[in-house]
């Protein structure tokens, strides 16, 4: 696997490659990789020619500057997993050579980074379409790939590839779980035992609030995960909410539920964990 640094010298490769018409997949990372991201890798290997992996943690997409320092980094361990999935490229670069001067654009996604995420983590959308557009323009990839589990990341970097009237095709992909159904994520490490024990509540309470939702609507779903989250000292709920599965719009007693998705983000201890449920 070769590993870049350095745009000019990523590009320099790339283009080389794009020049004999080999097709360019990419999988954007902040790194601590666990083997929801190499599904996303072996996505990129089954569709495309050149796999290019980055593994960068965007300040910008961070709204609490403790979580930003908090977050897991584990870099050997991920080249090793990577070069083990025949990952073709690594792009990691340092903070100064994707923002030479702190990034100032604003994006507006309408509904869409207002809802969810968007409520709870003011500018953190904001930020991942700073780092996602600038990787985009670096990379020039034909399809990137992005997990289902940042549900609402993957409608937001749709709605940015439409807005810079890119052709880049983005192709969401499964959530993958541990074996008592918790959604991988590089944050699951900094739980302690008992928490870990405890976080794998989640996927069971979202299958429980869906029989609920199904049987009651979104209202009882809602009133039945807020009560059981509160049972428990450790956890504290941001939010739960039904969704219209495209726009994201939130929905109500009464509204048709056939294209919906329910979405969580809760704490365990410090962590915050997400996840959702089409
Ligand atoms: P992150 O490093 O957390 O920014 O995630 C990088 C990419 O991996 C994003 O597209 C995530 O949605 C995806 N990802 C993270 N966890 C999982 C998972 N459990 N299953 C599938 N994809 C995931």
């Amino acid at each position: 696997m070769l590993i870049y640094t350095k745009i000019a010298d990523l590009q320099a490769f790339l283009n080389q490659k794009r020049s004999e018409e080999q097709s360019i997949g990419f999988v954007p990372t902040m790194g601590a990789l666990h083997p929801g991201h190499i599904s996303l890798i072996a996505s990129c290997r089954q569709h495309c020619q050149i796999a290019v992996c980055s593994i960068f943690v965007n300040p910008t997409q961070f709204n609490d500057k403790a979580d930003l320092e908090r977050y897991p980094r584990t870099p050997k361990n991920d080249i090793a997993l990577l070069e083990a999935a025949g990952c073709d490229v690594l792009f990691m670069p340092e903070v100064v050579e994707m923002y030479p001067s702190a990034p100032t654009e604003t994006y507006d996604f309408g509904q869409l980074d207002k809802v969810l995420e968007g409520r709870f983590r003011p500018g953190h959308f904001n930020g991942v379409a700073q780092v996602v557009k600038r990787l985009f323009e670096i990379v020039k990839p034909h399809k990137a790939f992005f997990g289902s589990k940042d549900y609402q990341q993957v409608m937001v970097v749709k709605a940015l590839v439409v807005q810079m009237r890119s052709a880049i095709e983005i192709v969401p992909c499964p959530i993958l779980r541990e074996a008592d159904g918790l959604a991988m994520s590089s944050r699951n490490v900094l739980l302690t035992a008992h928490e870990r024990q405890v976080a794998g509540s989640i996927p069971r309470l979202m299958q429980a609030a869906r029989d609920i939702l199904h049987r009651q609507g979104p209202g009882a779903a809602k009133r039945f995960v807020a009560e059981e989250v509160q049972q428990n000292p450790l956890m504290r709920l941001d939010y739960y909410e039904v969704c219209h599965a495209e726009t994201l719009q939130l929905l109500n007693d009464g509204d048709p539920l056939q294209n919906s998705v329910a979405l969580i983000a809760v704490f365990v201890g410090k962590v915050r964990l997400i996840d959702n449920l089409i």
